[in-house]
């Protein structure tokens, strides 16, 4: 319980911002998201992997 409090005061945000899951948070790009959503991002904004 008091660790789960510790990490909440770090992260504001303990899930994906966008979809709200909370496992495999990538912080990157000052982006928190989780990976699913995080590829989605990135072809949106430009990273393009798979062209
Ligand atoms: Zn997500």
């Amino acid at each position: 319980m008091k660790i789960k409090e510790k990490q909440k005061k770090y992260g504001r945000q303990d899930g994906c911002v966008r979809c709200g899951r909370k496992r495999g948070i990538i912080r990157r790009y000052g982006m928190h998201l989780c990976r699913q959503c995080f590829r989605e991002i990135a072809e949106e904004m430009g990273f393009k992997k798979y062209s």
